[in-house]
C-alpha cells in the first residue's frame, strides 16, 4: 500500500549544496557568525520585511532566549491550543503560564480572555499565530499598552505572512520563527528570534552565545543557540526556492477545499483574509454531523496508509505538567477543548500529488471501513 506522509522536508538541491559544503570545507569555518549565518540573516531580513534576524539552532532556543532578553518574570499569558514548546519555553524560563481561551473561528487566543486573566503578576503576553493565520495584534497590544505588558510573538507558522501592508514578525516586542523540518522554510532544525532595534539584536546575540561579549568579557548568564554554517548555507538555499514550495502548497490548498467544500460535518479554516499565506498546514475540523469521529476518520486514513495529525491534540493544558495549573480547567477553555477534540491536519507539502489528494478526500467523502 502507497503511504502518504502528513508532511515532508522542502530540500535544496543536492548539487547546490554539495557546492556549498565544498566553500565550507575550503574555508574551514564552520560555525560562529560565519560567512553563510551573515548572509542568511541578511537575506531573511529582506526577504521577511523586518530590521534585524538573529539566528537560532532551534524555536525553543529561540523562544527560551526571548523571554531572556526581555527579562520576564512572574505570569505570561498564553494559549493552551498550540505546540508544547511556547510554554515549555515558560516553564524554562521559571515564569508561571495562564491560559486563556482561543477563538473559535480561526484558532488565535481571544483577546477578552486575555483581558480577564490578567493579574498584578502578569508581565507579558506571548501569543501564537496558529496555523500562519495572525493574530488580532492591534487589540492585543493596546491591551499590553494598558497594563504595561511585553508581547513575543511566537511566530513558528507564520513565515512570510502579512497584516496590514507589512510582516506579522514587525508587530509586538519580539516574534520567533521556527526553521524545524517540518515548516515551511526549514534549514533542518533551526530558528530565528525578530528584533526591531540594534541594541536588542546584540543582546540577542550575546545571549545565544554564552553572553560573551568579546574575549575578557561575559555579561549575561548566555546559553549556546547558535545557527552553524553547514545549515545556515542549506537555508540560503532553500530561501530561493521558498516562493515556488509556497505557491505548490497553494495549489494542494485549492484543491482540497475545491473537493472538500461540500462534505457535510467537515469545518475550514478561513484564510481568505490573510495576506502572504504559506500555506504551511490544512486542518479539518469534524464536527458531531460527520459521518464519523474526529479520532475513527483518523484511523480510517491510517488504515489506508494516509497519515493525519491531530495537531494540537491534546491541549497543552491538558498534559499533567500543566493540568494542576487554575487556568488549564477545560471549564476556562472551552472553545480550545472543542477545537482539540476535532482538529485533524491532512497531508500537505509541496511535492504532494494531486491523486494522492483525490484519494484522501474520495476517503473523507465516503468513510467506510
Ligand atoms: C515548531 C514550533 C515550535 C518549536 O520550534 P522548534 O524549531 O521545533 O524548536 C514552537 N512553537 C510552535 C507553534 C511550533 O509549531
Amino acid at each position: 500500500m502507497k503511504q502518504i506522509f502528513v508532511t515532508k522536508p522542502s530540500l535544496p538541491r543536492l548539487e547546490e549544496f554539495q557546492t556549498s559544503l565544498a566553500r565550507i570545507w575550503k574555508s574551514e569555518y564552520i560555525t560562529n557568525n560565519g560567512e553563510f549565518h551573515k548572509e542568511l540573516e541578511a537575506k531573511l531580513a529582506a526577504y521577511l520585511g523586518v530590521k534585524y534576524v538573529s539566528l537560532f539552532s532551534n524555536g525553543t532556543l529561540a523562544l527560551i532566549t526571548a523571554l531572556q532578553a526581555l527579562g520576564i518574570k512572574g505570569e505570561v499569558i498564553t494559549t493552551p491550543y498550540s505546540f508544547v514548546a511556547t510554554t515549555n519555553s515558560l516553564l524554562w524560563n521559571g515564569v508561571k503560564p495562564v491560559f486563556a481561551d482561543v477563538n473559535s473561528n480561526n484558532c488565535n487566543i481571544d483577546v477578552e480572555a486575555i483581558e480577564s486573566a490578567i493579574t498584578s503578576e502578569t508581565t507579558a503576553l506571548m501569543p501564537v499565530h496558529v496555523y500562519g493565520v495572525p493574530c488580532e495584534m492591534e487589540k492585543i497590544e493596546s491591551i499590553a499598552k494598558k497594563y504595561n505588558l511585553k508581547v513575543i510573538y511566537d511566530a513558528a507558522h507564520a513565515f512570510g505572512v502579512q497584516h496590514n501592508g507589512q510582516s506579522v514578525l514587525n508587530y509586538g516586542d519580539l516574534s520567533i520563527l521556527s526553521f524545524h523540518a517540518t515548516k515551511v522554510f526549514n534549514t533542518i532544525e533551526g530558528g530565528a528570534i525578530i528584533s526591531h532595534t540594534k541594541e536588542m539584536k546584540q543582546k540577542i546575540d550575546n545571549l545565544k552565545n554564552f553572553g560573551i561579549i568579546d574575549e575578557l568579557t561575559v555579561v549575561d548568564a548566555g546559553i549556546n543557540a547558535k545557527m552553524n554554517e553547514v545549515q545556515a548555507a542549506y537555508g540560503l538555499l532553500n530561501l530561493k526556492h521558498v516562493d515556488e514550495e509556497i505557491l505548490k502548497r497553494k495549489k494542494c490548498h485549492d484543491l482540497y477545499v475545491e473537493l472538500l467544500k461540500d462534505v457535510a460535518g467537515v469545518d475550514f479554516l478561513d484564510i481568505s483574509e490573510v495576506k502572504g499565506y504559506n500555506y504551511g498546514y490544512y486542518p479539518i475540523f469534524i464536527k458531531d454531523d460527520y459521518a464519523l469521529g474526529r479520532n475513527d476518520l483518523y484511523d480510517l486514513l491510517m488504515e489506508n496508509g494516509i497519515y493525519s495529525r491531530r495537531y494540537f491534540y491534546p491541549l497543552i493544558s491538558d498534559f499533567p505538567i500543566y493540568s494542576n495549573i487554575e487556568s488549564a480547567n477545560r471549564s476556562n477553555l472551552k472553545n480550545a477543548a472543542v477545537l482539540t477534540e476535532s482538529v485533524l491536519c491532512l497531508p500537505m507539502y509541496a511535492e504532494l500529488e494531486e491523486e494522492d489528494i483525490i484519494a484522501i478526500t474520495n476517503l473523507i467523502k465516503n468513510p467506510i471501513k
